[in-house]
């Protein structure tokens, strides 16, 4: 018997291409069907067949509440029913860019757009424009949205299909875009020694999210802000996954980093495609109707969108919300560990406040090559595993996990009671 799952998928894959909406969602990297969702609540989503899953992905990041928390899904009614969109400016838009702009001091001037893709195309365009330079740094391993200028050796969905860089995006375009380890302040120091003066800005995931989690060396954070500083180039730190994700001051607060601009999406929008940059005033002048760089949107900062994120971003600034958050992600990470290394696998896996990576090897990776160096086929058996049991990770080893608000000790417990059965009979 087929299940609704399966039928859906067959039918999808006739009028979508891959029978998905974005590559990661297919199952691609772990083979078999991906699972088609109907509704969620908390820390729990249930496929069409009516199976329940205690869900780690989050939407890939902004469900830091969970699912349909009733006080977001409130605002966003009460909100739809005045008008979806009016295309001219609203109070609330002033609202988040302020409420933004204080909860992140590095943020002077902020502009909202429809997503994390969108808020880093127009970040490197405003940095070109600022700095009048064409060439950007990134880190392999790193994503930062799918523009043209970004998808040169890129992470996630890119990465997960062992095809890196995409085609269709021109020779001349991906030529500025100079790709360098992550973790590698040596050779960061060596590419600016050389062509400092050609580097309009530096992009970088301050966590690294979409190769599986790479912590940063503190060093590295320290040096690209030093030479950044030195060669006057823009420091982007794209935060559309760390954004009050690792803590309520994001990762720039975490590691005492101050970027040129910030780049955010995901939890920002509360689940609604909502996502920004912003950063240095001086900068920011630079962005039409003032200044020459020119960027656009129809519906930047729809008001449902800038609804149901500014009812996430008041319920994460209550007191002690990401200590628990912290804590119950690493009772995760811990309680995985332990279970593993208990029946002699090679497992380990670490966590920053509620984003988590689970590493089938024996030390946690550091950089773009340890990562690849982990077993994938191991990572792939315990996710269908889990799945059967009803415990949703990323369909690949190459993306870092999420835990939410939502998610109790009896969520974690029972993740780590099935896990503990799957590591038994490894
Ligand atoms: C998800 C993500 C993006 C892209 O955001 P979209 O809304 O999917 O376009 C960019 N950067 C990072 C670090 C991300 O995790």
């Amino acid at each position: 018997m087929t299940s609704r799952n399966q039928q859906l998928f067959e039918q999808s894959q006739k009028v979508i291409p891959g029978g998905v909406n974005s590559p990661v969602r297919a199952f691609k990297s772990v083979g078999g069907y991906p699972v088609f969702f109907q509704r969620g609540q908390g820390a729990y989503f249930w496929d069409v067949d009516g199976k329940s899953y205690i869900d780690y992905v989050g939407s890939w990041g902004p469900l830091i509440l969970g699912h349909a928390h009733p006080e977001v899904i409130r605002t966003v009614q009460a909100t739809a029913e005045k008008g979806l969109t009016f295309g001219a400016p609203t109070e609330a838009e002033l609202e988040i860019a302020e409420l933004i702009c204080k909860l992140i001091p590095s943020i002077e001037q902020i502009r909202l757009v429809s997503s994390g893709t969108e808020a880093g195309m127009s970040a490197i365009r405003l940095a070109r424009g600022f700095t009048g330079r064409n060439k950007i740094i990134k880190f392999e391993g790193c994503y930062h949205g799918h523009d043209d200028a970004l998808l040169v050796k890129a992470g996630s969905g890119a990465l997960t299909f062992g095809n890196p860089s995409s085609a269709g995006v021109p020779q001349e375009i991906a030529g500025h875009t100079i790709v360098l380890d992550y973790n590698d302040s040596y050779r960061l120091e060596e590419t600016f020694d050389k062509l400092g003066n050609e580097i309009a800005a530096v992009i970088v995931e301050p966590v690294a999210g979409n190769m599986n989690l790479i912590a940063p060396k503190a060093e590295f954070l320290t040096t690209l802000r030093t030479l950044c500083t030195q060669h006057d180039s823009v420091l982007i730190f794209d935060e559309v996954m760390t954004g009050f994700r690792v803590g309520l001051d994001c990762a720039q607060g975490l590691y005492q980093i101050k970027p040129d601009l910030t780049i955010l999406g995901k939890v920002i929008g509360g689940g609604m495609p909502m996502a920004a940059f912003g950063g240095r005033r001086e900068i920011m002048q630079y962005l039409a109707p003032v200044g020459a760089v020119y960027q656009a949107g129809t519906l930047s900062g729809n008001p449902v969108a800038v609804a149901a994120g500014l009812a996430t971003l008041k319920l994460i600034q209550e007191t002690g919300f990401y200590e628990n958050l912290t804590n119950k992600t690493r009772q995760l990470t811990e309680g995985l560990t332990v279970s593993a290394q208990k029946h002699g696998i090679d497992f380990c896996a670490q966590s920053i406040g509620g984003m988590f990576g689970l590493y089938f090897s024996k030390h946690i990776p550091a950089s773009f090559a340890e990562v690849m160096a982990c077993d994938k086929d191991a990572f792939n058996r315990f996710f269908h595993s889990m799945l059967i049991k009803g415990v949703y990770f990323a369909p690949s080893a190459f993306e870092a996990g999420f835990v939410s608000s939502m998610h109790d000790s009896s969520e974690i417990n029972e993740t780590l009671s099935a896990a503990e059965s799957i590591f038994a009979d490894w």
